[in-house]
């Protein structure tokens, strides 16, 4: 019988977990962090994809609990979702040191792991958080985007043909934008009203 797709996720969480070849697997370890693999329902329609844990999310080892995950709640919330009805990760799954830019080989070492769980979840919708995620999911799914930027993208609905069909791709800007910005929190919750129609 196969696994089903908790089974699936668990042990790509413990892959990670033991991946002691990873760039920032010992900054993880010397700082008592956890790997952050991601959570939220393995059957959902949206998943949400990050860039990388900051500091609350690796001393928890849950994604976007820190003050960007309190916006990403509220816009949730905006259209009507909880975090439950939704798939919440990152492409990188541990904390790059003071919360710098990930790095190309860091980005590189989590892309198999990030790959599975979009495949195991299936989801109708892709919603990337930030360039990072954006560059990701255009570069993964050879999507004809790829190098535009997300000022020029975000809210857009974009297709992907991946090995499971037809999904669609909406960019959005990273909810730590919204922390200080009114602008872009009106921004945020437009292009959030997006994703509303597309489940
Ligand atoms: N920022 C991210 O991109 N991901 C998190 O999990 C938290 C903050």
């Amino acid at each position: 019988m196969g696994q089903d797709k908790s089974e699936q996720l668990g042990a790509i969480g413990e892959e990670v977990r033991n991946l002691e070849k990873s760039p920032l697997y010992k900054y993880r370890e010397n700082h008592h962090y956890q790997a952050v693999i991601g959570e939220g329902d393995p059957y959902a329609e949206i998943m949400f994809i990050g860039e990388a844990p900051g500091k609350q999310e690796a001393k928890s080892g849950r994604p976007f609990v820190g003050a960007a995950g309190r916006v990403l709640d509220e816009l949730l919330s905006h259209i009507d979702l909880q975090r439950d009805d939704v798939y919440i990760t990152n492409v990188v799954k541990d904390r790059p040191p003071e919360n710098r830019d990930p790095h190309v080989d860091e980005i590189e070492i989590y892309t198999p792991f990030l790959i599975r769980q979009i495949e195991i979840i299936e989801p109708k919708v892709i919603a990337t958080l930030g360039r990072f995620a954006m560059d990701f999911i255009l570069d993964q799914f050879e999507m004809p985007q790829k190098g535009e930027k997300i000022s020029k993208l975000h809210g857009q609905e974009l297709q992907a043909q991946t090995p499971f069909g037809k999904v669609a791709v909406v960019p959005l800007y990273h909810p730590a934008v919204a922390l200080y910005n009114r602008d872009q929190r009106a921004t945020l919750e437009k292009d959030f009203e997006v994703l509303k129609g597309l489940v």
